[in-house]
């Protein structure tokens, strides 16, 4: 089964102590639909500009990815950049250009509105309601965000988890957005407003999963070198939900096994700058990885 993805397509600067790289491939649409990519085929909603590499394209087009709702128009494509910390977990970010972001009204193709599995990769709460408004009975609906919307957009995002079957935020996020400081109540109150499922990610210490009687953690690969984790939150999300769509299940082991396949494309993601790692991955490796993860937490 198709999933659809919409959210942000970027080009991105970024800097680490050690490499600085512009005009690098971004966005949370891109990360999440290459990640989803490896389990199954995937509809692609976003906006471009006119200076969008054409390299770029063909790499969606490498990994089958449908982008026939991807809307290319005139004016510059939606530019980020930001720099990592020594330590790699903490990034600031340097500017924003929202660019053709501005005016993008995400419209999604007449055959689309059928799709059983949608991702609301991070982009504003209100175009995430608006992709929604035009679906016609999703079987599951996932949702990412981050601060700034917690920040600036709180009522849309709140009436958003009433639309939801999943929520995926940070540990940071979880705690911004309901202000309780212990995770496992924070997430009771989340779940009291709509979601079935909630997944907080706690960036290289793993991701805690909560549903109805529900508990499991997953840690996070024990990667020596991290060299670059931007998108690694997208490549959570879209590898979840992909793995979900290839199986059609949404039960309690789907979910458990569906965060540790999110967890392994992250992993991954993180070895390499922008989409460089996921571009020269088989799915072989992703399942290597995923029985390592087996391996890690069986006693
Ligand atoms: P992550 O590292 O998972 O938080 O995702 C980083 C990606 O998010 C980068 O490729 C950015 O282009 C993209 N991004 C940054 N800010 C925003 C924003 N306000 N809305 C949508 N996408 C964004």
């Amino acid at each position: 089964m198709s999933v659809l993805v919409v959210g942000s397509v970027a080009l991105d600067s970024v800097r680490t102590q050690s490499e600085a790289h512009d005009n690098l491939l971004g966005g949370s649409a891109s990360y999440a639909s290459v990640a989803a990519s490896f389990f199954g085929p995937v509809r692609m909603v976003g906006i471009v500009g006119e200076d969008f590499p054409a390299a770029y394209t063909d790499l969606f087009a490498s990994r089958g990815i449908d982008t026939a709702g991807l809307q290319r128009v005139r004016g510059r494509t939606f530019a980020w950049s930001g720099e990592y910390e020594a330590n790699m977990n903490n990034r600031r970010t340097l500017s924003v250009a929202l660019n053709v972001f501005e005016t993008f009204r995400p419209d999604l193709p007449e055959s689309w509105r059928d799709t059983e599995f949608v991702l609301l990769a991070n982009i504003a709460p209100a175009l995430q309601h608006h992709v929604l408004d035009q679906m016609r009975r999703p079987k599951f609906v996932v949702a990412d965000t981050m601060d700034l919307w917690i920040d600036t957009t709180r009522d849309d995002l709140l009436r958003l988890l009433g639309r939801v079957d999943m929520l995926i935020l940070n540990d940071g996020e979880a705690r911004q957005l309901t202000g309780i400081d212990s995770l496992p109540r924070a997430a009771t109150a989340l779940r009291a407003l709509g979601p079935k499922w909630l997944a907080i990610k706690k960036g290289e210490h793993g991701c805690l999963l909560f549903g109805d009687g529900e508990f499991f953690t997953a840690g996070a690969y024990p990667l020596e070198e991290v060299k670059d984790p931007t998108g690694c939150g997208d490549c959570f999300a879209g590898g979840l939900v992909g793995h979900l769509a290839a199986t059609g299940n949404t039960d309690a082991s789907a979910l458990r096994q569906a965060v540790v396949y999110g967890s392994v494309i992250a992993s991954f993601n993180a070895e390499s700058f922008s989409l460089r790692r996921l571009e020269a991955l088989a799915k072989s490796h992703v399942d290597g990885r995923f029985a390592a993860f087996q391996e890690f937490s069986r006693f």
